[in-house]
């Protein structure tokens, strides 16, 4: 996932000592994209040394006034990374004064480092360069800009809600759950107040038991011997395992036998584990908050059951300022889901919905989307959910929606840096990190470049 680490200091610089420092900075090694192209553009007019009329002409060139330059923005790249230095004070006398540094990285270690690696590299070259009589009185501490990953209250305070609640034990049954051919089987013992081999008819009688010894395997289901009166035809006591009816001299109150001579069936049921991950899919909802974390969601930006009014959602995550609802769905999506989902989307504000479903979004469903998106009454982004359909897709499409989140933030900071440097820096940034899939009708359809301006 793609990540911002960066942090600013309330330094004033004038583009005199900004280029100063830039300078220091290129000639120590490091390699910035605009330094670097006003030197080869002197070069190439034979021009080889910085004089202190060079030096003014990259600090700040004027072209008539208008389209005048002022350096105030440079980019480094390595591997990877963009790494960001911006002085937010030449030219300007605003009481955001300050220099920001910052990393823009794909991986997911090592930005914290390179950002320490930079930030002293400033320091250095703005010691070496810049009249020391200034830089005396600089006040230099670095304050890192805060991630905006947390909850926000908007979302936490008027509402009940829970925060997610991992075990392995849990993890491992959601992805056994998941597995189609399993979950059917399941699903139909817990129909059953007792589900017994009988009940088990036609071809697939085999590949059924086989299913069920793979839940039992994985303690989802569990054995029970029911014994019934032979006479009488009815049942006289339920035990653990056969093993049991030795163990106790327990006579039929009906005829007299003893119960292990009485007529003994085998029986399924659900074990605790087994129907906690079934009652209200919430198998569904650990495997999202599984696929999300894996995906670079943190832990503290998902919650669980967000409740107001007896209006629930069962998954909620806040990212990157914005809120997103989930509606798992162990079933078909129908039309008649529709409405409601977009009550709820609207009265907890999330800017995104996303149908997570075992089975379709049904035509008629979609439908309902379609003609309320006409009639953008309840705001935009809700009315039009993004549709997961099957778990096997679920992974993908939250990469997507996540890495599309992560590239409109960092476009955002790209263009600021664009307009600040007075040259556009999309190729950089669109080599890097790629594009943005746009989002059509629930489905991506198309990739597109984010980082200019059109
Ligand atoms: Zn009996």
């Amino acid at each position: 996932m793609i990540e911002v680490f960066n942090c600013y200091s309330k330094l004033t610089l004038d583009s005199t000592d900004f280029t100063k420092i830039l300078k220091g900075i290129n000639e120590v090694g490091y390699q910035s994209v605009i330094w670097q192209s006003k030197i080869k553009f002197l070069e190439t007019a034979g021009i080889k040394n910085l004089s202190k009329e060079i030096l003014d002409w990259i600090g700040y060139y004027n072209v008539k006034g208008t389209n005048s330059f002022i350096y105030r923005t440079d980019l480094f790249v390595e591997d990877k990374t963009v790494i960001y230095i911006t002085n937010e004070s030449s030219g300007f006398s605003s009481p955001d004064r300050r220099i920001e540094i910052g990393v823009i990285s794909d991986s997911t270690t090592g930005g914290n480092d390179i950002l320490i690696r930079y930030v002293k590299q400033f320091e250095a070259s703005l010691k070496a360069n810049v009249d020391g009589r200034k830089v005396r009185h600089m006040e230099k501490n670095w304050l890192i800009f805060s991630k905006n990953d947390k909850l926000d209250t908007h979302v936490t305070y008027y509402n009940l809600f829970r925060y997610p609640i991992l075990t392995d034990i849990e993890s491992q049954a959601a992805l056994i759950i998941s597995d189609n051919k399993l979950r059917q089987i399941l699903r139909r013992i817990a129909e059953h107040e007792s589900f017994q081999t009988q009940h088990i008819k036609g071809e697939h009688k085999d590949s059924i038991l086989e299913t069920i010894n793979e839940l039992i395997n994985y303690s989802l289901v569990t054995t029970r011997y029911i014994v019934s009166c032979k006479k009488k035809s009815t049942p006289i006591g339920v035990v653990q395992s056969k093993g049991e009816l030795g163990k106790f001299v327990l006579s039929c109150p009906h005829c007299g036998r003893n119960f292990a001579d009485e007529l003994i069936q085998e029986s399924f049921i659900l074990t605790d584990l087994g129907r906690q991950m079934t009652s209200g899919s919430h198998w569904m909802t650990i495997l999202l908050t599984n696929s999300l974390i894996e995906s670079g969601i943190p832990k503290e930006s998902i919650i669980w059951n967000l409740t107001q009014d007896s209006e629930e959602v069962d998954c909620v995550v806040q990212f990157k300022d914005k809120t997103w609802i989930f509606e798992l769905k162990d079933r078909d999506f129908e039309s008649g889901d529709a409405h409601p989902l977009t009550y709820r989307a609207v009265k907890f504000k999330a800017t995104k919905t996303i149908i997570f479903t075992t089975g379709k979004v049904t035509k008629e469903a979609r439908k309902v989307f379609q003609d309320m998106s006409h009639h953008t009454v309840a705001g935009k982004a809700s009315v039009s959910p993004l549709y997961i359909e099957g778990v096997a897709a679920l992974k993908a499409v939250l990469q997507t929606l996540i890495n599309n989140e992560t590239l409109l933030y960092v476009s955002d900071k790209a263009k600021q840096l664009s307009l600040s440097a007075g040259l556009d820096f999309s190729p950089i940034f669109l080599n890097l990190f790629g594009k943005y899939r746009i989002e059509h009708k629930g489905e991506f359809v198309e990739d597109v470049n984010i980082f200019r301006y059109y």
